[in-house]
């Protein structure tokens, strides 16, 4: 069975009426027979129809065994941190999602949680870094937004060996995309925000594990701490998951044509593109992603500096100025003045963050189309440089 067709068909026919769209249980208790005699639902808290039927479609899209749906991907993270306790450690990957960052340095620091950030393309790093404590090996590939890319196969067997779980945050690549649980992930956490949403109209969270045990430990969690997806955010996520093999697979030939021309311009110093032959952990991306390497492109200018970005990326039209990505409509952001805006600038610079990195999300709108959006904002980068620099001619 084809994949599309697989997913289709995850999302089940309402037993009750036969709706072919899952009904929103839009309640926050169920009637019971007697004391703990139910249909299996007892508070909205701890479960709800709606909310099973997304966390069992996404979790076949994961090819996991279980998934829990939470308010944001945020608040999926901070359920995954909630496995740990004072004295352990985390090894993380360095060029992490900015608001991760803020989590584990600003919040579980200060229970005694200690966070090591390391280059982890190289797998020696994470060899050298690890140690006794280290309970979590918390890996983006590709990473936001310098989209490097980890082996996680060769990672997994690593951790494991040192008795630590495998977290792989799968946002940019998305699951059809790649697949971390089949590459010895032990859990997978998305900003179900992005490409499984789809259209830039909700914000949740998703945690993905195969295993039981962590499966009641995350459940537990989810329930204790209440972060939980409420039905309308369910119904709507269910609704763009459907498409989510159609958008993605668009947006991935549409980010390699991108990536492919800005490649050739001249104001251009870096691209990063994990499809692009001439990225440095290519391989790897070919080997464990399936053929698409993500809508997600960046790339660096000549004129390193915050001011040059700025103009860039005020001069789009259908690539949009917002914080995040993989929705149906193109945007753009600045990283350094944006997401990543809660790292400070040395830590940034060193993640390969510079000063004028931009970070494009291709949508699904004509890739002719985008390229010509890029063009003329590379016109008005020139254009408007010159105009900065002729006042200063007619001081000198
Ligand atoms: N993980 C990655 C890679 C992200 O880019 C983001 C948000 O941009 C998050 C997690 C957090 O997700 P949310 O904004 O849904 O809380």
């Amino acid at each position: 069975m084809g994949k599309t067709t697989q997913l289709i068909h995850s999302v089940p026919v309402d037993e009750l009426t036969g709706s072919i769209s899952v009904p929103i249980y839009q309640t926050a208790t169920y009637v019971q027979e007697a004391p703990g005699v139910n249909k299996g639902y007892d508070y909205g808290r701890s479960n709800n129809p709606t909310r099973h039927a997304l966390e069992q479609i996404v979790a076949g899209l994961e090819g996991g065994r279980s998934a829990f749906a939470f308010a944001t991907g945020l608040a999926a993270i901070d359920a995954v941190l909630k496995l740990l306790r004072a004295g352990d450690e985390i090894l993380a990957v360095d060029d992490i999602y900015g608001g991760a960052y803020r989590l584990f340095t600003h919040i579980y620091e200060k229970f005694g949680i200690r966070v090591t950030y390391v280059d982890t393309t190289n797998v020696e790093n994470v060899a050298e870094c690890i140690t006794e404590k280290t309970r979590l090996v918390w890996l983006e590939s590709p990473t936001n937004p310098t989209l490097k890319i980890s082996d996680i196969e060769k990672i997994a067997s690593l951790a494991h060996a040192k008795g630590a779980w495998v977290v792989v945050d799968n946002t940019f690549a998305s699951p059809v995309a790649q697949q971390p649980l089949r590459l010895g992930a032990d859990i997978v956490v998305h900003s179900g925000t992005k490409y499984l949403g789809g259209h830039s109209d909700l914000v949740a969270g998703l945690v993905i594990v195969n295993n039981s045990d962590l499966a009641e430990k995350i459940k537990f969690i989810q329930n204790a701490s209440g972060g939980i997806l409420g039905p309308q955010d369910c119904w709507l996520l269910i609704r763009g998951i459907e498409t989510v093999t159609l958008r993605v697979e668009r947006q991935c030939r549409t980010a390699l044509r991108v990536a492919e021309f800005l490649s050739g311009q001249e104001e251009v110093a870096e691209v990063f593109y994990p499809g692009l032959p001439s990225h440095r952990n290519h391989d790897i991306a070919a080997r464990q992603q399936s053929g698409l390497f993500g809508g997600i492109v960046s790339f660096s200018l000549k004129e390193n500096t915050e001011a040059a970005a700025v103009r860039f990326v005020t001069s789009t039209t259908y690539f949009k100025l917002a914080e995040s990505l993989g929705g149906v409509k193109s945007l753009l952001c600045h990283p350094a003045q944006m997401t990543h805006k809660s790292i400070p600038r040395e830590k940034r610079l060193q993640a390969g963050i510079s000063d004028s990195l931009i970070r494009l999300s291709c949508g699904i709108e004509e890739s002719e189309d985008l390229i010509a959006d890029l063009k003329q904002a590379f016109r008005a980068l020139a254009t408007q440089a010159q105009r900065q620099v002729e006042p200063l001619k007619e001081w000198a």
